[in-house]
C-alpha cells in the first residue's frame, strides 16, 4: 500500500518534527519572541513513532528527524534506535544547527543515525550571529567535526541565502565545503519566516547564487536527476559539487515525495499548506492504525499540485518554519 496524491506523486519521506523550540532564532526562521507550544501538545516519543509506523507500513522510506532544533528534544537518540527499528524504513535522518552535536554525535551513531544535515549559513563569526540573533558559529563548526568522527560523514550542510547578509560569503563558503569535503547546498530564502519579513528583495534567486560560485570556482549545472530537489553543479577542476535548492525560482514540486508531521501533530502534505489534518486528536482518543492511515491517505489524495511563492494568489501557512519542521 502506498498514498499518492491526483499528481502521479507518492509519498516516500517524513519529515518528523520533534519539537518547536530553538536555542538560536534565525532571522529567516523563527520570530525574535517566540511561542512555544504548550508541552502537553506535543507528541510523545511513541505517538510520533506510532505515527512513522503507520507512514512506514504505506510506502514511506526516509524520515528525517526535525524541528525547532531536534537536539533541544531530551533523549532524543532514544527517539533514533525506535525509529530504526520500524519496519519498512531504510533511512532515518536528522537536520540540525549543529550547536549540540558536539555531545550527541556519538550517541546518535550508536541509535543507528544514517546520515546527518548541518544547517551554517556564514563562517564568519558576525554573521553567524546576525542571522542566528544569537549563538556561536565555533559550536556549529564543533558538532560538524564531531559528526565527523562519529561516522555520520559525509555531511551535508545547508546554508540560506540572504540578499545583504550573507550573500557575499558565497564563495568562501563554497572555498570551505570544497576543502573539507562537506556537501553544501544553498538554500533559497522562502516566506516561511515567523516575522514575515520576506521580500523578493532579501531573496537571492539561484541563477545568481551559482552565478556567484562559478566566478570563483567554474562549474556546470549538471542535468536534472528525477525526484531530486536541489539543482546540482559539478566544478570544472573536478573538486566535486555542490546544491541549491530552488524552492522559490525552480520549485520541484512536480516531483514531491515529502510529508510532514508536526510536533504537535498536524499531518501537512506541503511545506506551504495553509492548514494540516490534526492526528494528536484522533491518536489520543484510540483511533487504531488503518484510522491514521486513512487521515493521512486522504490528505495525500488532496494534495495540491504545488506553491504560488510570489503570485498573487500565495497565502503563508498558518505558522512559521520552525513550528512545521523544515
Ligand atoms: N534547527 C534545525 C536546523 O536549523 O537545521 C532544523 C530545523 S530548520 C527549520 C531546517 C532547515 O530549514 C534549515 O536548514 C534552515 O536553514 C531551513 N530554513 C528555515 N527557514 C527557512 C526559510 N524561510 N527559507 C529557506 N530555508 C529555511
Ligand atoms: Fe532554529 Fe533551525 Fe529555525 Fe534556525 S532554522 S531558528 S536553527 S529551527
Amino acid at each position: 500500500m502506498t498514498w499518492s496524491d491526483g499528481f502521479g506523486r507518492t509519498a516516500r519521506k517524513l519529515r518528523l518534527s520533534v519539537t518547536d523550540r530553538c536555542d538560536l532564532r534565525c532571522v529567516y526562521c523563527m520570530p525574535e519572541r517566540p511561542v512555544w507550544l504548550p508541552r502537553a501538545e506535543v507528541l510523545s516519543f511513541e505517538e510520533l513513532v506510532r505515527l512513522a509506523g503507520v507512514a512506514a507500513a504505506n510506502g514511506v522510506r526516509q524520515v528525517r528527524v526535525t524541528g525547532g532544533e531536534p537536539l533541544l528534544r531530551k533523549d532524543l537518540p532514544k527517539l533514533v534506535g525506535m525509529l530504526k527499528a520500524l519496519k519498512g524504513l531504510e533511512e532515518v535522518t536528522l537536520t540540525t544547527n549543529g550547536t549540540r552535536l558536539a555531545q550527541l554525535a556519538g550517541p546518535l551513531k550508536e541509535a543507528g543515525l544514517d546520515r546527518v544535515t548541518v544547517s551554517l549559513d556564514s563562517l564568519d563569526p558576525a554573521t553567524y550571529k546576525a542571522m542566528a540573533r544569537t549563538g556561536d558559529v565555533s559550536e556549529t563548526l564543533a558538532g560538524m567535526d564531531a559528526a565527523e568522527t562519529a561516522g555520520l560523514g559525509p555531511l551535508k550542510v545547508n546554508c540560506v541565502v540572504m540578499r545583504g547578509v550573507n550573500d557575499g560569503q558565497v564563495g568562501d563558503l563554497a572555498a570551505w565545503a570544497r576543502r573539507t569535503g562537506r556537501n553544501l547546498r544553498f538554500i533559497e530564502f522562502m516566506p516561511l519566516e515567523g516575522d514575515k519579513i520576506w521580500s523578493k528583495s532579501l531573496l537571492v534567486p539561484a541563477s545568481e547564487i551559482a552565478a556567484a560560485v562559478a566566478a570563483r570556482f567554474p562549474c556546470i549545472e549538471r542535468s536534472a536527476e528525477p525526484g531530486a530537489t536541489a539543482l546540482r553543479y559539478d566544478y570544472a577542476d573536478g573538486g566535486g559539487s555542490f546544491g541549491i535548492v530552488a524552492s522559490v525560482t525552480r520549485a520541484f514540486c512536480e516531483s514531491c515525495d515529502r510529508i510532514r508531521v508536526t510536533a504537535d501533530g498536524t499531518f501537512r502534505t506541503c511545506l506551504f499548506a495553509e492548514h494540516g489534518t490534526d492526528l494528536r486528536g484522533p491518536l489520543r482518543s484510540g483511533a487504531s492504525d488503518a484510522d491514521l492511515a486513512a487521515l493521512m491517505s486522504g490528505a495525500v489524495a488532496q494534495k495540491g499540485p504545488g506553491h504560488l511563492i510570489g503570485l498573487p494568489g500565495f497565502h503563508r501557512p498558518d505558522r512559521a518554519m520552525n513550528a512545521i519542521g523544515g
